[in-house]
C-alpha cells in the first residue's frame, strides 16, 4: 500500500496519553495509583455554565453559527480582555472563536508557515507545539532552559535566523509554571520587531496566577504581528466543551478565518452560548478556585523543602516540575520510574524538551487527599534512597 503523508513520520503521540494507558495497566497490580498527570481542573462547570448551554438547546440554537462565532460572544471576549488588560479587539474583526486553543494555535501555524520556516520557543514547552509546528512542515527551535527551568530569553537572538518566521511563547508556562517579568516580555516584544516575526502568545492559563501577570497584548508595538491565544477550558473547567479565542490584527486573522471556515466551520453553538455566560457570570468563582490551587501549590512547596525531590516553585498553572535526585539521573525514563516505585503517576520532564530531562511533572489539579499521599510517597521514597540505590536494576550506565 502506498504511504500515508511523510510529514506524520516525526509526530510522536501525547505523553500524557500514553502514561494514561499505564495508570489503567497498573490498577490491576494492587496498590492504588495516584494520578497527578491531570490537565484539565478538578471541579465540574459551573452550573449557570451548564445552564446557558441548556437553553440555548432548548431554544432552538442548533445550527451553524456565524464561522467567528455569535458576536454577542465576541464582543464579550472584547470587552473582558479590554477591561482585564486594557487592550481593545474589534469584536468584528479581531475575534475569531475556536473549537479550543488547540485548534487555534493549528490554524496560526497553518497560516503563518511555510515549509522549513522555524519557529523559536522556550523550554520547558507543552510538546503539541512542536508536534503542530512540524505537521506543517516548520522547525521548531528550541532554546534550552536555564537553571530551575527559567526560560533563557536573553540568549533568544541566537535562535534567530533568516528562516525564523515566529516566535511562539506560552505565559504561563505549562509545564513549570513560570510567569514571565513584564521586562521579558518587553525584551521579546523588541526583538520581534526587530526581526520581524510574528508572535503567537498562548494564555490560556493567565487566570491561573500566584502573581502579577502582563498579557503580551499590552505592547503596541506588537500590535500588527501578534495573536493571542486564550479559552475557556482551563480557568473555568470546561475542557470538555473544546471552546477558545483568538485576539489579533485584521490582516492576519482574516486569513485564519478562510482555514477555520473550511475545517470546523464554527464552534459547537451551545459551547458559546455556555462561554458567553461563563464571561458574564460572577467572576469570583474563578478567583476561589485560584486560590485553592494557591494553597495547593503553598504545601507542595513547603513539602519538597525537606525532599530529595526539589521542587521548582509554580508561579501560575496547577503544574509543578519536579527535579529527581541524582541517583536517578540514568533512568531514561524518570515518570516510568517514579510510576513503578511510589505508585505515582506524572508526565516525563522529557516531554517537555531536552532541558527538563532530569524532571517530571505533576499536576494539582487534583485534591488535597491525593497530594498527601503522593508527598508521603515521595518522602518514603527518600528514606528508602540509599537501599534503591543498590537495587535499581534498570539504571543504565553513563555512556
Ligand atoms: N495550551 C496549553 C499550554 C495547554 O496546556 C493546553 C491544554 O492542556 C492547551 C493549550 C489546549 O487548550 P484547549 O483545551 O482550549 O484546546
Amino acid at each position: 500500500m502506498k504511504p500515508l503523508a511523510s510529514r506524520l513520520e516525526q509526530i510522536i503521540p501525547s505523553a500524557s496519553m500514553a502514561i494514561a494507558q499505564r495508570i489503567s495497566d497498573k490498577t490491576d497490580t494492587g496498590r492504588k495509583t495516584i494520578d497527578l498527570t491531570w490537565g484539565q481542573p478538578d471541579f465540574d462547570t459551573f452550573e449557570h455554565i451548564k445552564e446557558a448551554a441548556f437553553e440555548a438547546v432548548r431554544s432552538g440554537k442548533n445550527g451553524y453559527t456565524n464561522s467567528s462565532g455569535i458576536p454577542e460572544l465576541r464582543q464579550a471576549i472584547s470587552d473582558f480582555h479590554a477591561s482585564r488588560y486594557g487592550a481593545a479587539y474589534n469584536p468584528h474583526a479581531e475575534i475569531i472563536v475556536t473549537p479550543g486553543v488547540k485548534q487555534g494555535l493549528m490554524y496560526l501555524i497553518q497560516a503563518m508557515v511555510d515549509p522549513g520556516d522555524e519557529v523559536v520557543l522556550f523550554e520547558p514547552c507543552w510538546l503539541s507545539y512542536r508536534d503542530m509546528i512540524l505537521l506543517n512542515g516548520g522547525i521548531p527551535r528550541f532554546i534550552p532552559a536555564g537553571g530551575s527551568l527559567k526560560p533563557d530569553v536573553s540568549g533568544i537572538e541566537d535562535f534567530i535566523n533568516e528562516k525564523t518566521k515566529a516566535i511562539l511563547i506560552n505565559n504561563p508556562i505549562n509545564p513549570s509554571g513560570y510567569v514571565f517579568s513584564r521586562s521579558e516580555l518587553e525584551f521579546i516584544a523588541e526583538v520581534a520587531e526587530k526581526h520581524d516575526l510574528y508572535v503567537i502568545a498562548d494564555e490560556i492559563y493567565d487566570r491561573i496566577v500566584f502573581t502579577g501577570f502582563t498579557s503580551l497584548s499590552v505592547f503596541q508595538n506588537l500590535r500588527e504581528r501578534l495573536v493571542v491565544a486564550n479559552g475557556f477550558s482551563k480557568a473555568y473547567a470546561m475542557t470538555g466543551w473544546r471552546i477558545g479565542y483568538l485576539l489579533g490584527c485584521e490582516r492576519i486573522l482574516s486569513k485564519v478565518s478562510l482555514i477555520h471556515q473550511h475545517t470546523a466551520t464554527c464552534a459547537a453553538a451551545a459551547s458559546q452560548h455556555a462561554a458567553l455566560a461563563a464571561l458574564k457570570g460572577d467572576q469570583r468563582l474563578i478567583d476561589e478556585h485560584v486560590e485553592i490551587y494557591r494553597r495547593r501549590r503553598d504545601y507542595l512547596v513547603e513539602e519538597f523543602k525537606e525532599s530529595i525531590f526539589q521542587i521548582v516553585p509554580p508561579d501560575g498553572t496547577f503544574y509543578a516540575m519536579i527535579k529527581v535526585p541524582d541517583f536517578l539521573r540514568n533512568v531514561t525514563n524518570k515518570s516510568e520510574y517514579v510510576l513503578e516505585h511510589y505508585g505515582i503517576a506524572t508526565v516525563d520532564g522529557l516531554s517537555y524538551g531536552q532541558s527538563a530531562r532530569d524532571y517530571v511533572r505533576i499536576s494539582f489539579a487534583a485534591g488535597m487527599d491525593k497530594l498527601e499521599e503522593a508527598v508521603r510517597r515521595f518522602k518514603k521514597s527518600d528514606k528508602s534512597a540509599s537501599v534503591e540505590r543498590l537495587s535499581f536494576s534498570e539504571i543504565k550506565k553513563p555512556h
